[in-house]
């Protein structure tokens, strides 16, 4: 037999296959340029089917966290399953799950004592949204049926996740059967004036918090959130937290809510729980919120499940990314990599650095391309990744933003590789 790995044909062959049977997300089929037929992943690389290698700058969707096949996690997969494999979590229990929940609550935010798990980012935010609604519906407030969210988030592809997610340009197709939401600019006194115009009809307030993803990558500050944080406190909402990417280390600090200073009432895990590795996905929240679903009337419990939920195999991998985190300092080592990653794109960008709005929070670093269109939808963004892979490493730009967010294993040569890729970007913009 020839070596698969290395063989382009069979590589082509595969893409061919793909191209009659599989629909890829976020693919416009008609125009985009085959997938990148992958054999294989060990720490920052990517092997090719034809025997490429490619940096995974942006930790593959924001989830590698350690590294590709992180030996540790591999073990802990495989000895789980060994034992069990999987067990529905509605009257059932296991060592895994009940571990992992008192290693989360012990790491979270003060005050965040109960986890609620599920299997991806958009479920968390699901989950966080019926939790919040079904308590103002159990406490007799009907009426707070309208979440605030911000312009430029985005928390999910399900209906919820949608809803409070930012229409532009994903989900306009959906949007009459979305529930309403009031989206305010990130922007201390839009967010005061909006909790105060719903009033009684408000019930709660959802951030991604001190960066903004898939909506560009956009940073604020500390203190806004901390302003979000006492705006819900005066009128009695609770804050949701939406750390599915910022969480596990991407700023430099465990949590975002953490390095601001601020404790949610809600926050919603998922992509780095796992390492990255498998589905797994938890919505923490304070002990009065689940008090007030203690009832004589079995009605007024949280009908809401998964049929993966809590899996073993998944909870013990989480586990042994949680410890793979305490012992290397992963937070540090991240904003270390940002760091150095933005000292050599600024270096080499220059003048241009405030041009771009080069910036960064924690490992994660990004800027503007000001001579492309700047949505999502910008034709340039095909030819943009193609020259990313060219030079080696795996860069999506979010539209007009380039961005970058490696592992944590990624090595000094391997960020030279990204920069480098980075710049080839902003070289002609
Ligand atoms: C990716 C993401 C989600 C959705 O997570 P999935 O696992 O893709 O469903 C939700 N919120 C934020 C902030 C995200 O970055």
């Amino acid at each position: 037999m020839t070596d698969r790995r290395l063989d382009p044909a069979a590589a082509a062959e595969l893409v061919a296959r793909d191209a009659r049977c599989v629909w890829h997300p976020y693919t416009q089929h008609r125009l985009e340029h085959a997938p990148l037929a992958i054999d294989s992943a060990r720490g920052a690389l990517l092997r090719l089917a034809d025997g490429r290698e490619l940096v995974d700058a942006i930790s593959s969707w924001w989830t590698c966290l350690h590294g590709h096949g992180e030996p540790r996690l591999v073990e802990a997969l495989r000895a789980q399953a060994a034992r069990l494999d999987h067990v529905l979590f509605a009257g059932a229990t296991h060592e895994p799950a009940v571990r992992l929940a008192e290693e989360l609550v012990r790491r979270a935010p003060h005050g965040l004592t109960r986890v609620f798990y599920s299997d991806d980012g958009s479920t968390a935010v699901e989950v966080a949204l019926k939790l919040v609604r079904q308590q103002w519906v159990q406490r007799g407030e009907d009426a707070r049926r309208v979440f605030v969210a911000l312009e430029g988030g985005y928390h999910g592809d399900t209906f919820g996740a949608m809803a409070v997610g930012d229409p532009d340009p994903f989900f306009r197709a959906w949007q009459p059967l979305l529930f309403e939401v009031a989206r305010v600019p990130v922007d201390a006194t839009a967010l005061a004036d909006q909790i105060a115009r719903l009033g009684a009809r408000c019930a709660g307030v959802i951030v991604e918090p001190l960066v903004q993803g898939a909506g560009g990558m956009r940073m604020h500050s500390n203190a806004y959130l901390r302003a979000a944080r006492k705006l819900c406190d005066e009128y009695g909402l609770p804050l949701i937290a939406d750390e599915v990417m910022t969480g596990f280390g991407r700023t430099g600090e465990l949590f975002a809510c953490t390095k601001a200073g601020v404790e949610p009432d809600l926050l919603c895990l998922a992509k780095g729980l796992t390492g990255g590795m498998l589905p797994l996905a938890a919505t923490l929240c304070r002990e009065p919120l689940f008090e007030s679903f203690l009832h004589t009337d079995r009605s007024k419990a949280f009908f809401h499940g998964h049929s993966f939920t809590a899996n073993p195999i998944a909870c013990a991998v989480a586990l042994e990314s949680l410890a793979l985190i305490d012992e290397r300092d992963t937070p540090r080592r991240l904003a270390l990599l940002g760091e150095r990653l933005e000292g050599r794109l600024s270096q080499h960008l220059a003048g241009r650095a405030s041009e771009l709005a080069l910036r960064r929070c924690g490992g994660i670093v990004a800027f503007d391309l000001p001579t492309v269109d700047p949505g999502y939808l910008s034709a340039r963004a095909l030819e943009l990744r193609r020259r990313a892979v060219e030079r080696g490493a795996l860069l999506r730009p979010l539209g007009s933003v380039v961005y970058a967010m490696p592992p944590a294993c990624t090595s000094d040569s391997e960020l030279d590789v990204i920069a480098d890729a980075m710049l080839a970007l902003a070289a002609d913009a």
